[in-house]
This record gives structure tokens, sequence and C-alpha cells, in this order.
């Protein structure tokens, strides 16, 4: 296979870095089970559950030799957007586009390499994507733990492709835009060349804790409340959301890492422009019509209805409360309802959290 063919067939399906690994077991496994047992939120128990699962790939497809990690790098919402959604959701459904795209270059592959069975894992998989993408060379984790690619910095989304082929002496042939040398310092937040010595931006920004020297507490995290927790959202963490009505990239946006691109929105994501009102106007059903083909397609939307009432009450927006009355009487969800309910106190007491 000629490499330029590869590449430019890479670029030409939206792909922005590439590399391989080899099937064998996490640098980071140990670590990872640590993590786990010293707790994690009820919701993530599936973390717990399937954590062997992690420890190599026989569980995920059989016969696995290697892994190609993939990335693709995120447009910005566009400014017009009337709900702040966080940057991930700026390309519609990112699974569905990145897995799209892995299809290709799957057939792409199998026209020059024996590739027999394969998988391709866009969040589908239990596997500890971070440690195969910076093996594959995509950079190094940053103290705000996220990847940190040199070109396309934190806004970059993965995926994999496992196959049943060893792929490691092709290695340099496929990297792209990934370096092949691993230095495994480049796996410790912060640590190497990533983070300059005294910058602390990410924990500076970080506006519940959740950043910290001890390393990153997912129980405080907005990206874990806003998208995972399924309840009442305590009131230490709804008033940090400000006006962001889904996840959190305040760690990524001072960053000096960060390279900004200009790759264009696409035009037709619905999360461009859903409004606060219609979210809590349409109904269940509605709304799930309505952010179909979006990264939140599957994710209940009394959730997002739950977060735009919070949204509503950051930024003081009265001209909803007539909505939010209605949320908080008729809703069919009681931790909807009592969350418009506290909206609603808010805001017809004259207090405007930002
Ligand atoms: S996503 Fe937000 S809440 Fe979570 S660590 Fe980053 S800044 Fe903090
Ligand atoms: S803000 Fe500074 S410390 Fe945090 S990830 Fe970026 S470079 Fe590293």
């Amino acid at each position: 296979m000629n490499p330029s063919e590869f590449h430019s067939f890479l670029i030409k399906t939206g792909i922005a870095a590439c590399g391989v690994v080899d099937a064998s077991r996490p640098l980071t496994y140990d670590a990872y089970c640590s993590q786990i047992a010293k707790g994690i939120p009820q919701n993530l128990g599936y973390l717990q559950r399937n954590a062997f699962c992690r420890e190599g790939f026989e569980a995920i497809m059989p016969g696995t030799k290697s892994v190609l990690c993939f990335g693709i790098a995120m447009p910005k919402m566009p400014a017009s957007a009337p709900c702040h959604f966080a940057r991930f959701c700026a390309i519609g459904d990112y699974h569905t586009v990145l897995r799209d795209r892995i299809g290709q270059i799957l057939h792409f592959l199998k026209d020059h390499f024996p590739i027999e069975n394969s998988r391709i894992c866009v969040d589908t998989a239990p596997v500890l994507e971070r440690e195969l993408a910076i093996r594959a060379g995509f950079g190094s984790i940053g103290y705000n733990h996220m990847i940190i690619h040199p070109q396309w910095g934190s806004y970059i989304s993965l995926g994999e492709l496992l196959v049943d082929v060893d792929l490691m002496p092709y290695r340099e042939m496929l990297a792209f835009n990934t370096s092949p040398l691993f230095d495994p310092q480049n796996l410790i937040p912060g640590a190497v060349g990533c983070c300059p010595k005294h910058c602390r931006q990410c924990v500076r920004a970080c506006p519940t804790g959740a950043l910290s020297s001890n390393g990153y507490d997912v129980n405080r995290c907005l990206a874990y409340w806003t998208i995972q927790h399924r309840g009442i959202i305590p009131k230490e963490f709804a008033k940090a959301m400000g006006n962001v009505i889904w996840g959190c990239d305040r760690c990524q946006q001072g960053c000096p890492r960060i390279r900004d691109n200009d790759i264009p929105a696409p035009e037709d994501n619905p999360l461009s422009r859903i409004t606060l009102k219609e979210i809590l106007t349409l109904s269940g059903r509605q709304l799930r019509i309505r952010v179909a083909q979006t990264v939140i397609a599957d994710v209940h939307p009394y959730m997002l209805q739950r977060n735009a009432c919070i949204v509503i009450a950051n930024t003081g927006k009265r001209e909803l409360i007539p909505e939010l009355e209605n949320v908080a009487q008729n809703h069919a969800c009681e931790w909807v309802r009592s969350t418009a309910q506290s909206s609603l106190n808010i805001l017809t007491n004259g207090f405007v959290r930002i």
C-alpha cells in the first residue's frame, strides 16, 4: 500500500489523526481499576461491572491483533446557536459520523490487508481509548485529563478499529498526524512537555473543583452531572452550569495548548437551532424527534428539560416563567417538576445566578 494513497483517503474521509497499536494489556488497566475502586457515581456503575473487559480485547473481539485509532476534530458550535452545548455536540452525532468514516477506511484497508474480523468502536465498547490513542502517538494527556494533540489540541473525538491482522510492521506507514514514538510519560496527566510548568489554567477555570492538585474527581464534574445523572442536580452544581445546557468545556477553553480549527460546523445540526422554550414545551417524544441525528439523540429527554430549567434560572430568563410554571405543575417526571419549581423560586425572588 502506498502511504500517501492511504493518507489522501484519510483526508478525504475527514480523519484528523490515525495511529496503530498492538492489542497488548493496557498499561493503565491497574490504575483504572484503582480509580474505580475509590468510588464512582452510582449511575456509572457499568464502568465497574465491565471493568474486566478493558484488560484486553478478547472479551470485545476474540483474535484482535491490532487496534487502529482515529480522531476527528470538532468544529465550534455556531455563535448564533440559542442554547450553549459543549463543543462535542457541534458535529451532529459524532458517533455516527466517525463510525461511517471508519467503515469507509476499513473497506479501503481490506483491499490491502487480509482482514477477516473487525470491530468498530465509537463509545460502543469498553476500551481504554485514551491510552490507546496516546500509545498510537496522538500526543499526551494534559493536566485537565484530556488528550492534547499537537495539531488539533483537545477538541478531538476518538474511535477505534479492532482487526485480526498484525499491523504493527506497517505502523509508520499507517500513521497520520501522529508520532510513531511512544513515551509512557505521555500517559501521566500534565507530565512531560505537555503542560507549561506553572500553567494550571484548567484548574482555575473549573467551576466546581473537579480538577485540583489531587487530580480529577468525576463526582464534581459538570460533564457527569449534566449528561449522566438522572435526578435532581445539587444546587452547587446547578449554579456552576451557568448558561451551558449540556456538558462543560471550561477546562479546555483557556488552555494554551488549544489549537483552533476552521472546520465548518454542519448547518443541519438541530442543536444549533433549538431554543430553551422549545425544550420546555415539547413533549419527551417530540423532543426525541427534534434532536434525532445529534449526539444526544439517545439520552433521556427529561435530562435536557431539567438542564434547561436550570439554565433559565441561571441566566434570568423571566420571559420563560409561564413555561417553567407549566413544567413545575404538569411534567410527568418528579425531578423535572422539582427543578422547574426551584428555578421559579429563584426567578420570582428576583435573584439571577449569573
Ligand atoms: S468539564 Fe467542567 S466541571 Fe468537569 S473538570 Fe472540566 S471544567 Fe471542571
Ligand atoms: S490549561 Fe495548562 S495545565 Fe491545563 S491542560 Fe492546558 S496546558 Fe495543561
